[in-house]
């Protein structure tokens, strides 16, 4: 399972009863994507509660494929978010957190930690590869990402 499909919505229940309808609690799930992110209920939400949901629909969900928003776009985006977290230096809990106040989602910082751990290791491979092409620019940029995520 993709670290996506292990990210929450915060709050769900409270969300779906001010929406008056019911969604998944995965925030990537295509109802959730559908019904909380793009749907026209958003108006119904609390304050706080709309500018998270918009912040994320802003962030995320902000392409123009046709298939929007099930073209996979929300979830690298919200990859690249959470490499970017651990690069600035932050550890699962504090990825939690952020995403929290962010975005209003939680997730269990296990899961974060093992999709972290599965980062690195994707990256060495990629970078042990590149070095056995004598692709040494390549090598070194993966590398220095992978020590960016690791420290
Ligand atoms: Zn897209």
């Amino acid at each position: 399972m993709a670290i996506t499909d292990k990210i929450y919505v915060k709050n769900h229940r409270q969300l779906a009863s001010q929406l008056d309808t019911s969604f998944p609690k995965g925030a990537f799930s295509g109802a959730t994507l559908d019904v909380l992110f793009s749907g026209d209920g958003i108006a119904k939400l609390d304050e706080a509660s709309r500018d998270r949901v918009l912040e994320f629909a802003e962030d995320f969900l902000d392409c123009d494929c046709q298939s929007h928003p099930h073209c996979g776009c929300p979830e690298r985006k919200f990859i690249a978010y959470l490499l970017e977290l651990r690069a600035e230096g932050l550890g699962p809990d504090a990825i939690v957190d952020v995403m929290g106040d962010d975005y209003m989602l939680y997730a269990y910082p296990g899961d974060v930690l093992s999709f972290l751990d599965d980062s690195v290791r994707t990256l060495e491979a990629a970078e042990r590869l590149a070095d056995v092409d004598g692709r040494r620019d390549v090598g070194g940029e993966l590398g220095r990402r992978r020590r960016q995520l690791s420290r």
